[in-house]
């Protein structure tokens, strides 16, 4: 079995290498795999959590019960194919500026938020 730190490496690698925006723990073990690690689900699932607490790489809420995950950066939003399952990236924040409202509105110090469109990406319409 790998050690601890290649996995994470490895994992790492893999979402720097690609701009997806919904790596699921079996995504990455695939690709971990693939590169010839040997990874089981738990090691991955360690490493991933790792790198989440360390800021690396972020959870993405697809309206779905699986986790997946990203690579940490700016904030942006996605809009996910109804068809197909694509995600893509939205360029700007539309709520920005919700959250001052939201702050008015309850009292509660808004620290962000999870937005996700859904529709027919351009293959698929
Ligand atoms: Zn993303
Ligand atoms: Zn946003």
């Amino acid at each position: 079995m790998a050690r601890p730190s290649h996995v994470r490496d490895s994992v790492r690698a893999l979402l720097e290498s690609s701009d997806r925006h919904d790596w699921s723990i079996e995504d990455l073990q695939a690709g971990v795999l693939e590169t010839g690690l040997s990874a089981d689900y738990s090691s991955v699932f360690r490493a991933v959590n790792w790198l989440e607490r360390r800021g690396v790489i972020d959870e993405v809420a697809l309206g779905d019960s699986r986790v997946r995950y990203e690579l940490a950066g700016r904030h942006h939003d996605h809009v996910r194919c109804d068809e197909c399952g694509t995600v893509s990236s939205l360029p700007d924040c539309l709520l920005e500026r919700a959250e001052g409202r939201v702050e008015k509105g309850t009292g509660f110090a808004v620290t962000g938020h999870r937005l996700l469109f859904s529709g027919l990406c351009p293959a698929c319409r």
